[in-house]
């Protein structure tokens, strides 16, 4: 048994991108450790793990591709046994999971980690607080070791090409606590917002949900890899679905380009969007808290402001 397990999330017989970026950060940690590393994969998908896995285990979950976070801690923590280190993404399935696997074992765990340092040895779990203000650095003690890592922290891990043949465990099943009802995802074309390169974020700024094709609009002319996002008294007014609400209760991102549209920049808000790699912020009050953490303002009517920057985009593409 490998050292340091992925536990994998998939998308049909396909690996999340989040998935392949912890896999990068296994690789990063099995060469600075000097340890093994592998992946457990449902097994509907363990040719998509065998192209960038060094080792696979795959586990029967037969028919039941969905089996709930309970039921799938319990899978797991029969075969982690001699794992030291298990690491998974930080999505909400992943914490789901982790949070559940880590009560099973008994060990503590590192939830949303941004990076780790190996220092002699010795790994520290990054994890940001207060906003992304404060990033302490974790020590864990028991083993295995766990920890769950934000999306968008890491590259994904390239493709090898070849195929590793993996290991089949059969694991016993329990009979769930609770129910898993399965609602259908709405089917987009867009990217998920944790994993899109560009964001494009509205507030209570647009007044209403009939104001949204504004926003949709800038998002067709910039390509794609852009996403929708919002704060969060726009999904607490169910004017956009929950799935778009980011910041500290929401969904955490980082984006290459965060657009943020009528958005007061609230902490709240910011916390969920500080890692984003360029911030433009599109307010017509020009003491918006938002323009002191955005590297780009414009100060105008959003209603005048974003029709224009998707026509300006268009003539440019
Ligand atoms: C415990 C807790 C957790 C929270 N978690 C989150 C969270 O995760 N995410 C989150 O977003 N919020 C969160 N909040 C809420 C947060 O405090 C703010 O209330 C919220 O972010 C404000 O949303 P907003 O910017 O859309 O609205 P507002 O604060 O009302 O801002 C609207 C902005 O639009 C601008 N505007 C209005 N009209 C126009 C126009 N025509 N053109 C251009 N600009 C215009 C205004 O100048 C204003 O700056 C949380 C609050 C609490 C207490």
């Amino acid at each position: 048994m490998f050292k340091i397990l992925v536990i994998a999330e998939t998308a049909g017989e396909d690996l999340t991108t989040s998935t392949l970026e912890v896999c990068e950060a296994a690789a990063v940690l099995s060469s600075s450790l000097g340890e093994s590393w592998g992946m457990l994969v449902p097994d509907h998908a363990t040719e998509a793990a065998g192209k960038v896995a060094p080792d696979v285990m795959s586990l029967g979950v037969g028919e039941d591709r969905y089996p709930g976070a309970g039921q799938v801690a319990s899978m797991i923590a029969q075969v982690v046994e001699s794992t030291d280190i298990v690491i998974m993404a930080a999505t909400s399935t992943g914490k789901d999971v982790m949070g559940r696997l880590a009560q099973h074992l008994s060990v503590p765990l590192a939830q949303d980690c941004t990076g780790f340092e190996v220092v002699s040895g010795e790994i520290k779990f990054k994890r940001a607080l207060y906003g992304g203000k404060v990033v302490v650095r974790v020590k864990l003690s028991g083993r295995p070791m766990m920890a769950s890592f934000r999306p968008r922290s890491f590259t994904p891990i390239a493709s090898s090409g070849g195929f590793v043949k993996a290991v089949t465990c059969t694991v016993n099943r329990v009979t769930p606590k609770t129910s898993v009802h399965l609602q259908a995802k709405a089917v987009s074309e867009r990217p998920d917002v944790t994993e899109a390169s560009i964001v494009v974020s509205g507030g209570r700024g647009l007044r209403g949900p009939e104001n949204w094709h504004i926003l949709e609009d800038l998002l067709d002319a910039l390509g794609p890899d852009a996403a929708l996002a919002c704060s969060r008294p726009v999904s607490d007014d169910n004017w956009r679905p929950h799935s778009e609400h980011v910041g500290q209760t929401g969904r955490a991102i980082a984006p290459d380009l965060y657009i943020a549209v009528g958005i007061s920049g609230a902490t709240q808000h910011v916390a969920g969007i500080a890692r984003s790699k360029c911030i433009l912020a599109i307010n017509k009050d020009p003491d918006a808290p938002i323009f002191k953490v955005a590297d780009y303002g414009i100060v105008g009517d959003l209603f005048e402001v974003v029709p224009a920057l998707a026509a300006a985009i268009r003539d440019t593409s």
